[in-house]
């Protein structure tokens, strides 16, 4: 990465910016009197301001993965920081992003919130990256490239070497998110920090770790990336609870390798299962907790699951995803529920 200078990326005004400094920012010290910050004293087990920096639960962080502290920012869902950096280093109405569809909705989203252009460049029929048009795409005002890795909704890793091609070839900010990563995934581009100064990876606690619902999201990049974000960002945007149940979990008796295994041997069984369907007509190789399933008519077999109480995801409006269904790995019991409800659809 010859020609990276962040300075140059970030959006104009947000160079500039003076961060809110918030009360409990100012002191991190223990056993005092806080009259900073106008909380109830007399008030609930969480009457106090969170810690806007999080630093415990990212102590815990930093173990697990294996990354410097610094290196880290937490947010309320991996969302989260999808729109803060867009809104970090895009100017809206000038700026764009690129984004490799079929793949997660948010980019796009984001952008259009922050009325920031989307180039588009489909992946290939493998669902690989076409990187010469990729590359092409790219122009003066391209600040982020977003890859998804394992994508959503093919399930499939992107290949390695055309991401460090990428991570080579643009100046900007590569946004490498590895929301499925701990799924077995044979590669990750965590440890890789080092090299690449215009990478950030996303991962998230909502897949692997089954904690969808505290929101918590993690942005890995290097310090200087790190500290845009933390100026950007809402001062207190990691409530008390979730930082105290996150770090409990980390610390405490997780079973998350366990139940990733399990839920990597029911993918491939209901993947074997559902390939046996006459109406199934392909199911996609999937590094993830999901699969994507080509079937004969994904709009009729989608009412006909919800009918039977069972929510799939349609994607069939997407590129490359002409008649796909996403479907989730669930429990033993929901797995057998879907198949039972197949097996009724096949003689429907
Ligand atoms: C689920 C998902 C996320 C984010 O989830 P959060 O719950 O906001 O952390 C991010 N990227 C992809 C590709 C996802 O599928």
């Amino acid at each position: 990465m010859s020609n990276f200078n962040l300075d140059s990326l970030i959006r104009d005004n947000i160079r500039s910016l003076v961060p809110y400094a918030s009360a409990r920012s100012e002191y991190s010290g223990q056993d005092v009197i806080y009259l900073d910050a106008n909380e109830n004293s007399l008030g609930s087990a969480y009457n106090r301001y969170p810690d806007p920096l999080q630093q415990q639960l990212k102590t815990a962080i930093a173990a697990i993965k294996n990354v410097r502290k610094e290196c880290i920012y937490l947010g309320n869902g991996s969302d989260e920081p999808i729109d803060l950096l867009i809104r970090s280093f895009c100017n809206p109405g000038r700026d764009n992003i690129l984004v490799f569809p079929p793949t997660y909705g948010m980019y796009e989203v984001s952008a259009q919130i922050n009325d920031v252009a989307v180039k588009k460049i489909n992946l290939t029929a493998d669902f690989q990256l076409d990187l010469p048009a990729a590359l092409q795409a790219i122009d003066a005002h391209t600040k982020l490239i977003f890859i998804c890795s394992p994508n959503n909704p093919t399930g499939n890793l992107i290949d390695a070497e055309s991401i460090q091609q990428v991570l080579e070839q643009f100046t900007g900010l590569v946004v490498l998110d590895e929301a499925y990563i701990d799924f077995n995934a044979p590669y990750s581009f965590l440890q890789q920090l080092d090299k690449y100064p215009n990478l950030v990876i996303l991962q998230t606690f909502s897949k692997a770790w089954g904690m969808a619902g505290l929101r918590l999201g993690m942005a890995f990049a290097s310090p200087q990336i790190i500290s845009v974000l933390n100026k950007v960002k809402a001062p207190y945007n990691i409530n008390a609870a979730v930082q105290q149940l996150a770090a409990q979990m980390i610390s405490g008796n997780t079973n998350v390798a366990q139940t990733t295994q399990q839920l990597v041997a029911a993918r491939t069984a209901l993947s074997a299962a559902l390939q046996a369907f006459p109406f199934v007509k392909k199911v996609f190789p999937s590094d993830a907790n999901f699969l994507l399933v080509r079937v004969d008519d994904a709009g009729r077999l989608y009412a006909y699951l919800k009918d039977k109480g069972i929510i799939v995801r349609n994607r069939s409006g997407i590129a490359l995803c002409d008649n796909c269904l996403r479907i989730t790995v669930g429990t033993a019991g929901e797995n057998k529920s879907l198949i039972t409800a197949l097996n009724a659809y096949t003689y429907a």
